[in-house]
């Protein structure tokens, strides 16, 4: 953060970050654009084209009121805090307000997926679980008529794990149980789920499939188990309640891809997976290629 401590050296990390210190226009490709005398813009040298550009055109940095500065000290903040950051917690460490705070990290969590996913393979770990969301704002007689239809805001998430590698949570939505994991997992994998029935099937698909009966008190039975999912869950759910408190359904798909992020990258120091996600906006290094080995 010391070496990011104003716009000029912001702007140097970030040229230096997406183009090795060789500028490219965005328009068009060309790779001899000038910098212009404000120090900040470039201007194509290519007859056909002479646009204009800055390093964040076409990131989310992009035509924001929001400094350089304030987005990438964010952004080593939400990567380097193993249970997240609420945003008011950020406006207070950035000195903005609390909206400004809030818009801040849903736009970078924007930039927190895996670029290149791959399906998940070898002992695959599944389950789902149910997070609770906030009650929208409503009057009193519109939210007792609201829950009577059926909503209670529960949403369902399912979560898959390989053991000892990477995580997935993803919301279930109308898809079956079935479907979430023919998405995610590869053929090859053996699978290990609980009794639900929503699972019944998936030996003839898979490697293998194996389940453990919560209901009859059986948890593990030698290697089948679903106890590292469980676990996941448990970390996610105290971010959400501990760090985020309450938060509506309509953003629950980003804490998932923040949540699945930070378990992926639990083994990467924090000034690399700054890099990583900063150089996701361009996708120039591969997820995989940082997380091998
Ligand atoms: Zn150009």
């Amino acid at each position: 953060m010391a070496q990011l401590g104003n716009e000029e050296a912001c702007r140097a990390y970030m040229e230096q970050m997406r183009w090795g210190g060789k500028p490219v226009c965005p328009h068009c490709g060309h790779s001899r654009p000038y910098r212009l005398k404000d120090g900040k813009n470039f201007r194509c040298s290519a007859k056909t084209c002479k646009k204009d550009f800055s390093v964040t055109v076409g990131t989310v940095f992009e035509n924001s009121k929001v400094k350089l500065s304030t987005w990438l000290a964010a952004l080593f903040l939400l990567t380097g805090h193993k249970k997240g950051i609420s945003s008011h917690q950020l406006a207070r460490d950035l000195g903005v307000t609390q909206k400004t705070g809030w818009f801040i990290l849903h736009r970078l969590r924007h930039i927190m997926g895996d670029p290149d996913p791959q399906p998940l393979s070898g002992v695959v770990e599944v389950d789902e679980t149910y997070v609770g969301g906030s009650i929208p704002k409503m009057s009193r007689k519109r939210r007792k008529k609201w829950q009577e239809a059926g909503h209670d805001n529960k949403v369902p998430v399912m979560g898959l794990i390989e053991r000892d590698g990477r995580a997935k949570l993803t919301i279930i939505g109308k898809n079956t149980f079935k479907d979430v994991v023919r998405e995610n997992v590869d053929n090859s994998a053996s699978v290990m789920t609980d009794t639900h029935i929503g699972y019944v099937g998936l030996s003839q698909e898979y490697q293998s499939h194996q389940s453990v009966n919560h209901s009859q008190g059986e948890y593990r039975r030698g290697e089948v188990h679903t106890n590292t999912i469980e676990g996941f869950f448990s970390l996610f759910k105290r971010t959400i309640f501990g760090t985020y408190h309450a938060i509506s359904p309509k953003h629950l798909h980003r804490y998932c891809a923040e949540s699945s992020y930070r378990f992926n990258f639990r083994k990467v120091t924090d000034a690399d997976r700054f890099t990583f996600t900063l150089t996701n906006l361009q996708g120039r290094i591969k997820y995989k290629d940082l997380t091998r080995g």
